[in-house]
């Protein structure tokens, strides 16, 4: 009896279908950062098939270099020979977005793809315009260096009404790279900003199902089904309060179901009373505060038994996104928190 992710093989295919529809012009770059966002690489099979694969670091790619031969983007560079060798070895492409990283593959003897990282407004990773000039003359003294592309990120890519988007797309335009090949979009400028798809897209979240705009997206399927056991059902009464702190009192005689999920597993803590949980097909609310291994549920005069099992986000009628409401988060904070001792199996 314990909680399990089940990782849909066919919603994985669907969403990477959707990016394609979307973006039919670019080619794909498909961010499995993050063991997949908390899917796991190896459940994550279908995202394999894009062009290029994303991740944030080194070891990341190490990883995914078992499950496949597509090549790797490696989104923090290199920062040393070591790295380097180690990035040349598993055939990934590296990001420059400082230029202190010049100074590592200068040199190199064997050939690189490199990506340069430019900064056009988010002020987190990235070159400046005259940095960015710079670095590409001093990469192309070195024939084993290629330049695959000239990228940027987006900050506010979720609110498309935000100004600081077209600020971001008109500096990027402005730069000197018209003969590289260019890629700004996530999955919420995938969806919202056929401008800024350029040659390369670099969906995330939406590939697991889950819209960057917070609200459940119809076109996406949610990929990733979290569920627990039902482990105890109890009668209470009125006025009977439930769970750590009694932060939550029966206003009438009722059925509390406990399900044996809690935020060790990744269920977030921050979850409020009535935070929605699925059981049978209906929705009821979550009682009391989440515990680390147990949540408790209102069920009123339904008949649950123990063992049934209790859909906690990934279901047509209760996605990440919702839960995510509840629990002041997002979407992507609470796919990549589940943890090891969910028993993560395909479906
Ligand atoms: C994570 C990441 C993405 C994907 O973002 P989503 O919002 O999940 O689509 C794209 N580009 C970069 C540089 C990233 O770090």
């Amino acid at each position: 009896m314990h909680a399990v992710a089940a990782i849909s093989q066919s919603a994985l295919a669907h969403n990477l279908s959707i990016v394609r529809a979307q973006a039919p012009h670019s080619k794909i770059v498909s961010m499995v950062k993050a063991n997949a966002y908390g899917h796991h690489l190896a459940n994550s099979k279908p995202l394999l098939q894009a062009d290029l694969l994303g991740v944030s670091e080194l070891s990341e790619a190490r990883q995914l270099r078992q499950l496949c031969d597509q090549p790797i983007l490696v989104l923090s560079g290199v920062y040393s020979a070591t790295d380097l060798n180690e990035v040349v070895e598993l055939g990934c492409h590296v990001v420059i977005h400082h230029p202190s990283q010049i100074t590592t593959i200068a040199n190199t003897t064997q050939a690189l793809n490199v990506w340069l990282k430019v900064d056009t407004g988010m002020h987190r990773l990235g070159l400046s315009a005259d940095e960015l000039n710079s670095c590409i003359q001093q990469l192309a003294k070195n024939p084993n260096i290629h330049i695959e592309a000239v990228m940027s990120h987006f900050a506010c890519a979720d609110e498309p009404s935000n100004a600081k988007n077209l600020q971001q797309i008109s500096h990027f335009s402005q730069l000197d790279i018209a003969r590289f090949n260019r890629s700004m979009a996530n999955s919420a400028a995938i969806l919202s900003r056929p401008s800024a798809h350029f040659d390369y897209v670099r969906p995330g979240v939406m590939l697991y199902g889950v819209s960057p705009f917070g609200k459940p997206d119809e076109s996406l399927q949610p990929v990733m089904q979290l569920s627990a056991p039902v482990l105890s059902i109890k009668k209470i009464n009125a006025g009977d309060q439930v769970g750590y702190g009694a932060t939550w009192q029966a206003e009438e005689d009722t059925i509390i179901a406990i399900i044996g999920i809690g935020y060790a597993d990744g269920y977030p803590r921050h979850a409020k009373n009535g935070t929605p949980v699925l059981i049978n097909n209906k929705l009821y609310p979550l009682a009391g505060r989440v515990s680390m291994d147990l949540i408790c549920v209102d069920i009123g005069d339904a008949l649950v038994n123990i063992g049934d099992k209790a859909i906690l986000w990934g279901h047509p009628k209760l996605r990440v996104e919702t839960i995510a409401q509840y629990s002041d988060t997002i979407g992507y904070e609470l796919l990549t928190h589940v943890s090891s001792r969910v028993n993560f199996i395909q479906s």
